[in-house]
C-alpha cells in the first residue's frame, strides 16, 4: 500500500509547519557554542518567576489528569478580560484552537479567507479540513481588510485575520477591522488572531472583546506563549460567544491543556510587572534592531510585534545559512512569500547587538 495515494487530497498537498532552529541543534551540527536564537519570537527574559514555582508545586501531582474544564484558569482570564467564564476555550496553544475552529465549522467544499504573507497555521487548518484557502492579496506586507471582505463568498465558512500579522509585524486599526465585520455576513466565523497583542500601544489598535456582543460570529484568539513567555508548556485561548465556545468543547480532546501549562498561565496572568518589563525590552529592542538595519542601508517591514523582518536585498537563503554560522538563528520567511527577508525575534540588547554585529559581517 501506498499511504500517500490514500491520505485526503488536502493533507497530501500539505507542507509541514517549520519551526525555528533549536540552538542544541545548530551547535551539534556545526560543532559550536553560545548560539543565540532569535527566530520563534519566544520572550527573551523568559517567564515570570512566579511561573517556577507554580510549575513546581504542580508536579507533586503530575499523576493526576488535569482540570479537563481549566476552571480555574478560565474564571482568571475572564476576569483579566471583562468577559463571562462561558467565553473562554482554553486549547494547547492557540494553534490548537484555530485548528479546532476550522474542524468545527469548515469542510471539504467550503472556503477560508486569509491574507498572503498571514501564519502558516491558517493553510495548514484549511488543508487539514479539506477546506480550499481563498488568499488575497496584501497591502504594503500587511491584511487587505476590504478584499478580504470581498474574497467572502456563499461558500465561505471562516475568515482569518493575524493582527498583528506573523511574520510582517503590520496590523489593522479599529475602524478598519470593525468595517471587515459589519461587511461580512454573520454566517460566517471572523478569527482575529490577537497572538502579539499585549505588545500594541497603539491606540487605534482594537479592542475586540468589546464587540463580542455585537458580532456573534467573532472569535478571538490569544496565547500564552508570546509576552508570557511558555511557549513550551503549550497553552493559548479562545474568547467567542458561549454558543461558539459550546461548540469547539465538542470537538476539543478533554485533556488538551495540562495541568503545569494551566498552573503556569495562572501565576503569569498575575505578573503584570513581569509583562510590563518584557513590553519594555521589547519596545527598546526594536528600536536597537531598527537603527543597526538603518546603519545597514538596509530596509524593513515596521513592525508592532515582538519580532521584525528584514529585507537583506538578495536572496535570504544563503544570508540565513552565513548567520547560523556565526552562531545566529534567525527566520527565513520565504516560505511565506517573502525570499529576500528575514525575520528577527526581538531578544535582549546584547543579543540585538550580536545578530546586528553576524548581519554586518555576512553581508559585507
Ligand atoms: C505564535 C503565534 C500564535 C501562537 O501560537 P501558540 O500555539 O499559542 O504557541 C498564534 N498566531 C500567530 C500569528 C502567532 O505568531
Amino acid at each position: 500500500m501506498n499511504p500517500q495515494s490514500h491520505a485526503r487530497p488536502g493533507i497530501r498537498r500539505l507542507k509541514p509547519y517549520q519551526p525555528g532552529k533549536p540552538v542544541e541543534e545548530l551547535e551539534r551540527e556545526l560543532g559550536i557554542e553560545g548560539s543565540i536564537k532569535l527566530a520563534s519570537n519566544e520572550n527573551p527574559l523568559g517567564a515570570s518567576p512566579r511561573v517556577a514555582d507554580a510549575v513546581t508545586r504542580a508536579l507533586a501531582e503530575v499523576e493526576r489528569y488535569p482540570d479537563g474544564g481549566g476552571v480555574v484558569l478560565r474564571r482568571s482570564i475572564a476576569a483579566k478580560l471583562g468577559v463571562s467564564d462561558d467565553t473562554i476555550t482554553l486549547g494547547n496553544g492557540s494553534n490548537d484552537v484555530l485548528d479546532l475552529i476550522a474542524r468545527v465549522f469548515a469542510g471539504p467544499g467550503d472556503e477560508i479567507v486569509f491574507s498572503e504573507h498571514s501564519f502558516a497555521v491558517y493553510p495548514i487548518a484549511t488543508q487539514a479540513v479539506g477546506a480550499d484557502a481563498v488568499v488575497t492579496s496584501a497591502v504594503e506586507y500587511g491584511h487587505d481588510l476590504e478584499a478580504m471582505a470581498d474574497a467572502v463568498t456563499a461558500k465561505t465558512r471562516i475568515v482569518f485575520v493575524a493582527n498583528p500579522n506573523n511574520p510582517t509585524g503590520t496590523w489593522n486599526a479599529a475602524d478598519d477591522v470593525k468595517r471587515l465585520l459589519q461587511n461580512v455576513s454573520a454566517e460566517v466565523i471572523v478569527v482575529i488572531d490577537e497572538a502579539y497583542a499585549e505588545y500594541v500601544e497603539d491606540e487605534r489598535y482594537p479592542d475586540t472583546l468589546a464587540w463580542l456582543k455585537e458580532f456573534p460570529n467573532l472569535v478571538i484568539t490569544r496565547t500564552f506563549s508570546k509576552i508570557y513567555g511558555l511557549a513550551s508548556l503549550r497553552i493559548g485561548y479562545s474568547v467567542s460567544s458561549p454558543a461558539i465556545a459550546d461548540l469547539i468543547n465538542r470537538v476539543r480532546h478533554p485533556f488538551n491543556v495540562n495541568s503545569l501549562a494551566q498552573a503556569a498561565a495562572l501565576a503569569a496572568l498575575e505578573d503584570d510587572e513581569f509583562v510590563g518589563a518584557s513590553r519594555r525590552v521589547n519596545q527598546q529592542g526594536m528600536v536597537q534592531l531598527e537603527a543597526g538595519f538603518r546603519q545597514l542601508d538596509l530596509q524593513w517591514i515596521p513592525s508592532v510585534g515582538n519580532f521584525i523582518t528584514v529585507d537583506v536585498g538578495r536572496d535570504a537563503g544563503p544570508v540565513y545559512d552565513a548567520l547560523l554560522r556565526e552562531g545566529v538563528i534567525v527566520r527565513p520567511v520565504a516560505n511565506y512569500g517573502l525570499p529576500n527577508h528575514l525575520r528577527v525575534s526581538i531578544g535582549r540588547p546584547e543579543e540585538n547587538e550580536r545578530c546586528l554585529q553576524a548581519l554586518k559581517n555576512v553581508l559585507a
